[in-house]
């Protein structure tokens, strides 16, 4: 059998149809933001892949942190035990988020730390004996992951439809936009008011999975401001914004009233081994702390702050916050917006938006904008024949690239998508 053959017979894909023609490429080696697949041909990586690759591929600095500390400690039980690297990484973390942050508690990917974080904040609630305070507010529309609490929190949509009668009840509210503001923030108040809403939960200033849908800080601050006078808690899921996406280091520093729980993976470790975190204040913490044993947070994973993850998150951390990489992150935000202006009076795209390195811009078609769109397919195939990884979320394009990625390689994507606007037309 072929590798592909073999592919076919043994694996299951991710957010994959099963049906003919969808075979995987099968990529050999990586450096930087290029993939180098099997047949010999080449792709840049322009959404890090699936938006974790910060620091482009098989980084050197990374690589060898993780291979020294493989030699050192691979990995050790985190209850009763701890380590030097995942010392080092909380340390890092806390000292790069508001003061009022003090606790870090690790997982495993994004959906775990929202997991992690919802119960948190219920239990929060619970340990101060507000038992009945157990709604949560969230987006339409929201993505937080995959896993039960995680798919409650989220929108509806055929992704969790087969789930739906099974997920907790959440209350969803459109994100903020200029029109709807005044209404929302009456509907907010209106719902905090009636005293049993424990938590709001959201993706700052980018709803990613919901198509790159961007709304204001400013906004934001002010349901922020409006949920902690209610004393619900503010989860900011910054599995995607967190470590530089949105232009800062943090979505959430735009803003002025900064949340209770931050939710942090992706991009954590640059994308070369799987971590979550979920970063609590010490007021939330403070509740945890009894000799009442119904007050301990009974939640763990068995790969819980692995060494080897956490080391790898150590190195990215310190690449992240180098002048490097800074400047670069500023570049494509350069970048980014100069396109973005040439695109703006296309007569093919009805939105161009950016927010810091994310830039998307939605394609007219017959069809209204949707996950689903059909032009997905077409535009997908077209960007591989053209040598650059896109993965359109139905009719929004967008680009994510690595923060190493070259000005020569991000015109190149440019110009693919620039191409691409001609083929799709036809
Ligand atoms: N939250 C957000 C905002 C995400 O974008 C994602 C993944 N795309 C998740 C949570 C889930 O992360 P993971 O796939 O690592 O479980």
């Amino acid at each position: 059998m072929t590798l592909s053959e073999k592919d076919k017979a043994y694996i299951w894909h991710p957010f994959t149809q099963i049906k003919p023609g969808n075979t995987p490429l099968i990529i050999e080696k990586a450096k930087d933001c290029t993939l180098f697949a099997a047949d010999g041909k080449t792709y840049i990586d322009a959404i890090s892949s699936w938006w974790v690759n910060i620091h482009g591929h098989a980084n050197v600095f990374i690589a060898n942190a993780i291979a020294e500390q493989a030699k050192i400690l691979e990995q050790v039980i985190f209850a009763g035990f701890t380590h030097p690297t995942a010392i080092h990484l909380a340390e890092k973390v806390i000292q790069n988020l508001p003061p009022h942050f003090s606790k870090v508690f690790f997982s495993d990917d994004g959906s775990t730390s929202v997991e992690v974080a919802l119960k948190m904040a219920l239990q929060y609630r619970y340990n101060q004996g507000i038992k009945h305070k157990n709604l949560i507010i969230a987006f339409e529309n929201a993505y937080h992951g995959d896993t039960f609490g995680a798919m409650s929190v989220g929108g509806r949509s055929t992704f969790s439809e087969p789930f739906d009668p099974l997920l907790f009840e959440v209350f969803h509210i459109p994100i903020p936009t200029q029109d709807n503001f005044d209404a929302l923030i009456l509907q907010f108040n209106q719902l905090l008011s009636e005293g049993n809403v424990a938590a709001f939960i959201f993706e700052p200033l980018v709803q990613g999975a919901a198509g790159m849908q961007m709304y204001k800080a400013e906004h934001l601050d002010k349901l922020l401001e409006i949920a902690q006078s209610h004393q619900v808690v503010c989860i900011a899921d910054e599995v995607m914004t967190g470590f530089g996406r949105t232009g800062k280091l943090f979505a959430t520093d735009y803003c002025r009233h900064k949340p209770d729980i931050i939710c942090l993976s992706k991009g954590i470790t640059g994308g070369f081994m799987p971590l979550g975190v979920t970063v609590c204040s010490e007021i939330i913490y403070e509740t945890f702390i009894s000799v009442d044993v119904a007050k301990t947070f009974f939640h763990g994973h068995s790969y819980t702050a692995n060494p080897l993850a956490c080391a790898a998150a150590v190195a990215s951390f310190e690449l992240l916050l180098g002048e490097i990489c800074q400047q670069n992150i500023h570049n494509i935000c350069l970048s980014h917006a100069q396109f973005a202006d040439k695109l703006k009076d296309n007569a093919f795209i009805k939105n161009v938006r950016q927010t810091g390195t994310i830039l998307a811009m939605e394609f007219k078609t017959p069809e209204n904008s949707s996950y689903f769109n059909p032009i997905k397919e077409k535009a997908y195939n077209f960007y591989l024949e053209n040598g650059v990884l896109l993965r359109p979320l139905g009719n929004v394009i967008y680009i994510m690239p690595p923060y190493c990625i070259t000005e020569q390689e991000l015109n190149i994507v440019y110009s693919v998508i620039l191409k691409s606007i001609d083929f799709l037309q036809l």
